[in-house]
């Protein structure tokens, strides 16, 4: 059962977009699929169409829970929402960015996201954990809770720009918290093949990480942006789009190289 959390800390590179295609692919192959949305925009919460202003308990609760009583096994339970993609999901909403400060005060404030977890990691096959643009507490707690590190990175001429900030808070993550943590792999989003710099960012990331990068390149696709707004995940909303199609290569590329872990 890998626990997977999309992370890079630059703004806007398809990160939510990435966790929401991908958990829910994972779903429609069948695997019991849980995403844990860790960002206080609530972007993957709205793209799933869950009505923030309705939800009982989001991740912010989770945590507030775990802080007061260390064993409340039920904390993340009690949060989960089940969405019409046969998916499970924990929701946030503007109240996690309350979280850092919550946290800062607990023992082992790196650690809550994983206490949260670790009851409920046997109901489930994948753990997606869609994560914020930054570098701060409640990303080191993602990064504490992963098996795996997903870093998508936008074709653009910034992409490799802050990523040594990024491998360092993985390589000290690793070394003091969570020693198997890895990146699984970087997979290249908004491609537009036309254009000659986007190209050159390909191989620039493809000679600085070799094989980690996915061999499926998801391309700039107008349906990836519009999808959200219907509370849908663009595989399902536009099965027939080029940018559905890529992320359903991609759940399959995840699944037949990475599935058995
Ligand atoms: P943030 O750092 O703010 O959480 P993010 O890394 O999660 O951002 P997304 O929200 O997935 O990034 O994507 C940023 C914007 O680009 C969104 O409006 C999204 O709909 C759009 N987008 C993402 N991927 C693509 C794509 N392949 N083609 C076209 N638009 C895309
Ligand atoms: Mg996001």
């Amino acid at each position: 059962m890998p626990v997977w959390g999309i992370v890079n800390q630059k703004g806007g590179v398809g990160k939510t977009t990435t966790a929401v295609n991908l958990a829910a692919g994972l779903a429609r192959r069948g695997c019991r699929t849980l995403l844990v949305d860790a960002d206080p925009q609530g972007n993957a919460t709205t793209g799933l169409g869950i009505d923030k202003t309705a939800v009982s308990a989001t991740l912010y609760d989770v945590f507030a829970a775990l802080v007061d009583d260390p064993d409340a096994p039920d904390a993340l339970r009690k949060a989960v929402v089940r969405t019409p993609e046969n998916l499970d999901a924990v929701p946030a909403t503007l109240d996690l960015s309350g979280a850092e400060a919550v946290l800062m005060n607990a023992v082992g404030k790196e650690l809550l996201l994983r206490d949260a977890l670790s009851p409920v990691r046997d109901e489930y096959d994948w753990i997606i954990i869609d994560a914020p643009p930054s570098l701060g507490l409640l990303t080191v707690n993602i990064l504490a809770a992963s098996d795996r590190v997903l870093v998508p990175m936008q074709c653009e001429f910034y992409a490799l720009e802050g990523l040594s900030q990024l491998i360092k808070t993985i390589e000290v993550v690793k070394r003091r918290i969570n020693p198997d943590l890895e990146i699984v792999k970087v997979l290249l989003t908004m491609h537009d093949p036309r254009n000659r710099l986007n190209n050159q960012v390909v191989r620039e990331v493809e000679d600085y990480f070799g094989p980690k990068v996915s061999r499926t390149v998801i391309p700039r696709n107008i349906r990836l942006s519009e999808a959200p707004s219907f509370g849908e995940p663009a595989i399902a909303r536009f099965p027939e789009s080029k940018g559905a199609a890529a992320y359903v290569k991609f759940v399959d590329e995840v699944l037949s190289e990475c599935g058995a872990r």
